[in-house]
């Protein structure tokens, strides 16, 4: 079944108790047992909820898993991962990724004994070189966050597989539509559903996905036993989200070529980092491992001052100036301030993330009338 359909038909059964097309949302804490332990598979609703499970299901055939989980953030997710980990074990991250991410890691995670490198994943050589017994997971996101550089997930995963380390992908940037790192021999598929998969910009909800068993069955004895789900309303929207992702999907990345390539031929504009432009260094591996490149891009002005990218920051009008990214609507940011805030400047600066960089979440209106928003702003 092409993933068009599955986006659409996986996981959804009609209700049992109605016929109901859509998987109602189960608003409840407790399910009555007939007898002491006779009931019909649901029991407290942290363990099960019926409209999580129709989404768990969704989540884990879209992205070609066999088992998904979902958690009450993209954090809570990320959480759930380390939390595999006992002190003494070593992470080995991309230098380039989601600051909610990092702060996660290193203001949560070290104090609990636990060692982070945080090394260039473009490079899928670097990563052996600090390989060793103690290390326990790979951790990356591609594309990244604001810079739009591509780790080669099959690369890594080879030298994962070899050394017995487990490897994470954040996929929230490519979406499923985009991307499927399972497939390329990735262990856990992370997603913050409250960007591209819920789409509206409506609700904050995260995923894992993967194929072992054990790992899934380690991984919902955490989401049980810390208890950070979703709640079943939550669960609804992902859910009608992800009915719309290729549609959605399709126009992200119309409209991000169209940008990407006017913001290249404007005057004012230095770099423009999309994944898309043939020459991105990382282009080919993008291309190998993505059906198509999205909107998300960041970009610098020749006028390099904080000033002249505040002026572009407030002037927009159809893009507003808002954290997050994915929804249909298009936004614009400032990541040394809003989503990489929690990263150190000397950190921000060893990527290129400089305090003029501006991000775009190009949405799904007319990309006429975003270029004419931009235009303005730019001027
Ligand atoms: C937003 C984001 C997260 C965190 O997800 P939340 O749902 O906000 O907790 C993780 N990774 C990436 C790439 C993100 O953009």
């Amino acid at each position: 079944m092409k993933l068009e359909t599955k986006l659409i038909h996986a996981g959804a059964e009609p209700d049992p108790s109605t016929g109901a097309i859509m998987t109602p949302i189960y608003q409840t804490s407790t399910y009555v047992q007939e007898s002491p332990g006779v009931h019909k598979g649901y029991e407290y609703a942290r363990t099960q909820n019926p409209t999580r499970h129709s989404l768990q299901l969704a989540l884990a055939t879209v992205e070609n898993g066999k088992f998904g989980l979902c958690f009450s953030s993209g954090s809570a997710a990320a959480d759930a991962v380390i939390t595999l980990l006992n002190p003494g074990d070593e992470i080995i991250a991309a230098n380039d990724m989601y600051g909610g991410t990092y702060r996660l890691f290193t203001k949560i995670f070290v104090k609990y004994g636990l060692k982070f490198h945080f090394i260039n994943m473009q490079d899928a050589n670097e990563v052996s070189k600090y390989i060793n017994k103690n290390t326990k997971l790979i951790w990356t996101e591609t594309p990244t966050n604001p810079m739009m550089n591509i780790t080669d997930i099959a690369a890594v995963a080879a030298i994962a597989k070899k050394n017995h380390v487990l490897l994470c992908v954040d996929n929230t940037f490519a979406s499923p539509y985009l991307q499927s790192p399972l497939d390329f021999g990735a262990d856990i598929v992370l997603h913050s559903a409250t960007k591209y998969i819920g789409g509206h910009s409506d609700s904050v909800h995260g995923c894992l996905i993967m194929n072992d068993e054990s790992l899934n069955d380690q991984l919902a004895f955490i989401q049980n036993s810390c208890g950070a789900v979703p709640g079943p309303q939550d669960c609804f929207l992902i859910l009608r989200g992800l009915k719309t992702l290729h549609v959605r999907m399709q126009r992200h990345c119309e409209n991000g070529e169209k940008i990407a390539h006017w913001l290249r031929n404007n005057p004012k504009v230095d770099k423009v980092y999309w994944c898309g432009f043939e020459d991105h260094p990382n282009h080919e591996i993008a291309k190998k491992q993505m059906r198509g490149f999205g909107g998300m891009m960041s970009f610098t002005l020749k006028d390099d001052s904080i000033e002249a990218a505040k002026k572009v920051l407030s002037s927009t009008k159809l893009f507003a100036l808002a954290e997050s990214l994915g929804g249909v609507e298009s936004l614009i940011g400032h990541p040394a301030t809003m989503t990489h805030a929690s990263i150190p400047k000397e950190e921000r600066m060893k990527n290129g993330l400089v305090d003029s960089l501006m991000r775009l979440s190009v949405g799904i209106e007319d990309a006429d009338d975003l270029i004419a928003d931009l235009d303005r702003a730019i001027g």
